[in-house]
């Protein structure tokens, strides 16, 4: 069992000022893998402390200076690269070729892409040729940066290194639930170098460090990735210091099937809710089918389904883990027997354990059909290998459907006509929309609208989200 009790703190690796231990879960076998300190007020003020303290020079860094460490920071993630998956596989059950070619992989191209971005981005330039006025973009100061388990390196490399790009120093909450892929990411930052304070680590749960997070009046900005529940109370904790909140939230997306679509596109559909184990806040979780193809599609999808194999995280190929812990297991077969008694057919899978497996949060992938868009399943945020079918007549219908929900993170739609894509995407609600299956260049911004939450990040959007704009007005050249 692993012993990460400490935290880093300005350039440390310090004990907790109060033991404080908590287990951390390895889903697959429901045995504990490594054990962590969940840290106090004290802890938080520490960390808070010396971010505030390495702002006073980091904010002043040089643009080349912090290219340069970011460049270290990376080859560092590629050396230890397969410790990074290795621990993603661990603490939160993704198959390891999964953890490796597609989890740890996200880390890697987000440095990649944001050293790029950085190296691009203008700090200070004219307002415009007429005028001497300057925008002067500046760092906005100690960041306070709380990310979830689904996806951990990915939302941890979305936050951390725009916040460093930016000349921001930070404390970072990781998920207590799966908090060792961002210890092995501190330990990389400390061996890259970064002056002590610029970054700092403190495990917690929401309502400890993470609420210590929101209110702390020495934090100028929250990034938070999580649950809605969370970022309302994290919104409200924060409003008494009018920090700047960026919220990455959770999502309902709806995949709009037309007849005219690719033909894979049902199958491709199936596969992009489960990969993750429908562990991914955009995954396309209600499967909008025009009438015309429905039988075909709901018999595709079902197939599908039966086709995906469950098993073990440490194990190589093509499969699914497990989900992330017993709390989310509960909660996903609670929302499927509710499916079942609200009178959704189940066309595939179901909350019995998948063949052969009698431990570990394993769960079949599960389709059902005829759903009304009203249901529970169509409505919560399920966060399983759990998928829904809704029937639709007209292109309006469709998008009424789709857009009858509190989320607005990712939605899809597959057609081959291209002026029906592009009048069909203008009218969804969403910060992304994928069509034809295919994903967006890197660099792009990503984020929700309505109750999927009010950030950007990724790319250039991704920086702004981590400075102040500043006009200054009779700029002498
Ligand atoms: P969660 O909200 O339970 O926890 C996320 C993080 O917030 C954890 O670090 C947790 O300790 C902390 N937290 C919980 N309550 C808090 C509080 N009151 N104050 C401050 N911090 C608090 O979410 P989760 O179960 O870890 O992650 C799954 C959720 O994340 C899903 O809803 C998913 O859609 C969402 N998500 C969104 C995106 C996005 O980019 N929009 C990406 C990944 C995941």
């Amino acid at each position: 069992m692993l012993d990460k009790r400490n935290f880093y703190i300005n350039g440390k690796w310090v004990k907790p000022t109060k033991p404080n231990d908590l287990e951390v879960i390895n889903p697959s076998t429901e045995e504990t893998c490594a054990v962590i300190s969940l840290g106090s007020k004290e802890d938080t003020d520490n960390a808070v402390a010396a971010a505030k303290a390495a702002f006073e020079s980091w904010k002043d860094s040089s643009k080349d200076d912090r290219i340069s460490l970011l460049e270290k920071l990376l080859s560092i993630y590629k050396k230890r690269y397969s410790e990074m998956a290795d621990a993603i596989s661990m603490e939160m059950g993704a198959p390891m070729d999964w953890s490796t070619d597609v989890q740890t992989a996200s880390g890697q191209s987000h440095l990649e892409d944001f050293i790029l971005r950085l190296k691009e981005f203008e700090f200070d330039k004219k307002f415009n040729s007429e005028s001497n006025n300057r925008i002067c973009y500046e760092p906005i100061g100690v960041c306070g940066l709380i990310t979830p388990w689904n996806w951990p390196i990915n939302q941890i490399a979305l936050k951390v290194v725009p916040a460093f790009a930016t000349g921001c120093t930070m404390i970072h909450k990781p998920s207590e639930i799966a908090p060792l892929s961002a210890m092995i990411f501190a330990e990389m930052i400390d061996e890259a170098g970064f002056p002590p304070g610029v970054f700092n680590l403190v495990n917690g749960d929401g309502v400890g460090v993470g609420t210590e997070i929101s209110c702390h009046p020495d934090i100028d900005l929250v990034s938070f990735t999580g649950s809605t529940r969370a970022g309302r109370l994290i919104s409200k904790n924060a409003a008494e210091t009018i920090k700047k909140v960026c919220l990455e939230l959770g999502g309902k997306g709806g995949n709009i099937v037309f007849a005219d679509s690719y033909p894979n596109a049902v199958r491709d559909g199936i596969r992009n809710v489960m990969s993750n184990s429908g562990q991914s806040c955009d995954a396309p979780t209600r499967m909008l089918v025009e009438k015309s193809i429905y039988e075909r599609a709901v018999q595709e999808a079902a197939d599908e389904a039966n086709l995906i194999k469950v098993d073990h995280s440490n194990k190589k190929g093509d499969h699914i883990g497990p989900v992330v812990s017993k709390t989310q297991y509960d909660k996903i077969i609670n929302l499927i027997q509710s499916g079942i008694d609200e009178g959704a057919t189940l066309a595939a899978g179901g909350p019995e354990l998948p063949n052969g497996m009698n431990k570990g949060y394993f769960i079949k992938p599960t389709i059902f059909t005829d759903v009304k868009n009203d249901m529970r399943i169509a409505k919560e945020e399920i966060f399983g290998p759990v998928l829904s079918i809704i029937p639709f007549e007209t292109e309006e219908e469709a998008i009424k459907i789709v857009n009858d929900t509190e989320y607005g993170l990712g939605n899809f739609l597959q057609t081959e006509d291209k002026e029906k894509a592009k009048r069909v995407s203008r009218k969804l609600n969403a910060g992304i929309i994928y069509v034809n299956g295919i994903g967006p260049d890197s660099g792009t911004p990503f984020g929700g609208f309505k109750q999927s939450g009010n950030g950007r990040e990724g790319g250039v959007w991704g920086l702004e989200e981590y400075l102040e704009v500043k006009t200054v007005t009779d700029w002498q050249e």
